[in-house]
């Protein structure tokens, strides 16, 4: 049945870091804002991805609010990189502090958005059969929220317990005594292994194309280094946002105590004589996490930096794991480092010495079927009590096509997107007025600090909405040449990097049938800020207002 509809000047879809800003910020600016989320509480990632070993690979002091000089000086980070725990309840501080939740109807999950040209307005319905008309409808969906489960055969017959590490569940999870699976080594399986490891009984990984990882070598952090962080913040977030990815700190010495920021090496890796080459890898860069990228940008782009990387990681991959066929099936075949995200771990390679690890080679011994007891491969009907997908995730497209959204004269968003996402400045698209989305396609997103990211478009939207407010402006969209042109250019800037070319979720190559497109703006942080900066000034060029 129907509830009543309401009415409101704002949707906003989605509470992680990117609703529970927006939602303080246009409230603040004193629209009615209502926002809906699946999930039973904020966090958004944090929220769900509760798998164990979970945690972020951008320096905590960095992958946080910006926005609230209070919050930035009142919250403390513990370690380095921060784990899943502490991240929720850093977001759930956040909106305590800020009194979101409000504002927020959780367990609830949008389902249709309707435009009608006349109101300039969006008819929003939810699986609980609320409807609410309002003028702007945001997205805040999340690039990485809608888990990729693989379809096996024979999967619902599995009588053991069954999770994916994207929508993990709350309770608490004890592997001891019981033999475990999991499939996939991608960010998710690689941090996860390790830990499983520690208790279970037995653990399986079943290995298709393995990734490339450095060691994280997380470290509490030293009060004196929160202290000068603290101190510099200004400083620091401004660099962050001009910056290519928008982190700045680089590897730090081993007491943690001073700031040293990532500076991009002067010549090409591959320039570096091997032996001082590999010296300061291992004494320096390979544990300097997303930094390494930063640093050697070459790697991005470079076939002979690539191939010199790969000799050293592939002798670190044989060094640490002993049994050489294991190590054989967990050196990447064919793919360049940078093809995907680089990987961070802790103990991942030593994990597989362990006796009770075994791995899997999925290329050679196919995964035929589930069954009730486990998985049939080629060769073996294996036994297991828990089986693992960490399998990755619809990325970019899907939560935002997973609703039925209607624009101006009925058309879909999924069919307007049936050849790849189409957006300008990964902002707003042609024919949908009025909708905005937050890190979209054809944004910087996941190739940067999320948290940079996410409040640059929070802000733009934002300052969008109020200078229509204030010119008595009813609807803005994109045009169609320029979401064209902006396209184009993104193919453009992306053709020498290793990603547009590689077989990851950047792509959507993970999702059988998804278009084939380099769906994030590779263009850097600095170069998109600038550019939509750029924009704003020309009068909101390439935007059409209503
Ligand atoms: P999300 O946090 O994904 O939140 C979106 C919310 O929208 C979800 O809660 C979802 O339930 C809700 N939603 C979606 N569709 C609907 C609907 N139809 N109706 C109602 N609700 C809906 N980024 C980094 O920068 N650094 C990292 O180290 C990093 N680590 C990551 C680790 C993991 C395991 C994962 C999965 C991602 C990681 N990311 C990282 C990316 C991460 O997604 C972002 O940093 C950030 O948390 C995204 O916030 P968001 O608010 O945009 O989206
Ligand atoms: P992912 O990188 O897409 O990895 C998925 C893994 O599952 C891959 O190893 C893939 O193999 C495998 N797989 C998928 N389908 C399979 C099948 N049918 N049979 C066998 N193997 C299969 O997903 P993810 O690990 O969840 O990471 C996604 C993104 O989330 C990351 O790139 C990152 O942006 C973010 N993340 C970040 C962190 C962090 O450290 N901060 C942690 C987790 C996630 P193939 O490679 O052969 O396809």
């Amino acid at each position: 049945m129907k509830n009543k509809l309401k009415k409101t000047d704002v949707i906003v879809v989605g509470a992680g870091f990117a609703g529970v800003y927006l939602t303080d910020l246009l409230a603040k600016k004193g629209l009615s804002v209502q926002t809906i989320e699946a999930a039973k509480d904020v966090g958004g990632t944090w929220y769900w991805n509760r798998y164990p070993g979970a945690k972020c690979d951008i320096q905590s002091m960095e992958y946080s609010y910006s926005f609230s000089k209070e919050i930035q000086d009142e919250w403390v980070w513990t370690n380095k990189y921060a784990a899943q725990p502490e991240i929720l309840k850093y977001i759930q501080f956040v909106a305590d502090k800020l009194d979101v939740r409000k504002n927020m109807k959780f367990n609830t999950k949008v389902t249709d958005a309707i435009y009608d040209e006349e109101s300039h307005s969006w008819t929003v319905s939810t699986d609980k059969g609320d409807e609410f008309e309002c003028q702007y409808f945001i997205m805040a969906t999340g690039c990485l929220s809608v888990p990729s489960t693989p379809n096996f055969k024979g999967m619902a017959d599995f009588k053991g317990e069954l999770y994916h590490t994207g929508s993990w569940p709350e309770k608490k999870m004890d592997f001891k005594g019981k033999k475990v699976a999991v499939i996939g080594t991608g960010s998710s399986g690689i941090q996860a292994i390790p830990v499983i490891a520690e208790t279970a009984d037995k653990l399986t990984v079943f290995v298709r194309d393995s990734s490339y990882t450095l060691p994280a070598n997380n470290k509490p952090l030293s009060a004196t280094f929160i202290e000068k962080v603290k101190a510099d913040y200004e400083t620091i977030r401004n660099r962050e946002r001009y910056s290519v990815s928008g982190h700045v700190l680089a590897v730090n010495d081993e007491a943690f105590e001073d700031i040293l920021f990532c500076e991009p090496a002067e010549a090409p890796m591959h320039t570096i004589p091997k032996d001082e080459l590999f010296k300061i890898l291992d004494e320096k860069y390979i544990s300097s996490g997303l930094a390494l990228p930063v640093t050697f940008q070459d790697l991005t782009y470079d076939e002979q930096s690539d191939e010199v990387f790969r000799e050293y990681l592939d002798g670190r991959i044989r060094s640490l794991v002993n049994d050489p066929e294991k190590a054989a099936v967990l050196i990447p075949k064919g793919d360049r480092f940078y093809d995907r995200r680089p990987v961070m771990d802790t103990h991942y390679y030593e994990t597989f010495n362990k006796e009770n690890v075994d791995l899997v080679d999925v290329n050679k011994n196919m995964i035929i079927e589930f069954t009730e007891s486990g998985i049939r491969t080629a060769d073996a009907d294996l036994e297991f009590d828990v089986i693992v997908c960490a399998t990755g995730f619809d990325a970019m497209t899907g939560a935002i096509t997973r609703v039925n959204i209607q624009g101006k004269e009925g058309k879909t968003l999924k069919e307007y997107w049936k050849n790849g996402p189409r957006m300008y400045l990964g902002l707003m698209a042609n024919g949908f007025p009025n909708l905005f989305t937050v890190t979209g396609p054809g944004s910087p997103s996941v190739l940067s600090n999320m948290l940079v990211s996410i409040e640059q478009h929070v802000e733009w939207i934002d300052a969008c909405i109020q200078h229509m407010k204030e010119q008595k402006i009813n609807s803005i969209e994109a045009e169609y040449d320029a979401e064209e042109a902006w396209i184009q250019h993104n193919i453009e800037l992306a053709q020498p990097l290793f990603i547009t070319h590689g077989n990851s979720w950047y792509v959507g190559a993970n999702v059988p049938g998804k278009p084939r497109v380099i769906m994030p703006y590779t263009g850097g942080v600095s170069l998109y800020r600038e550019k939509c900066e750029e924009v704003v000034n020309n009068g909101y060029e390439g935007f059409i207002f209503g």
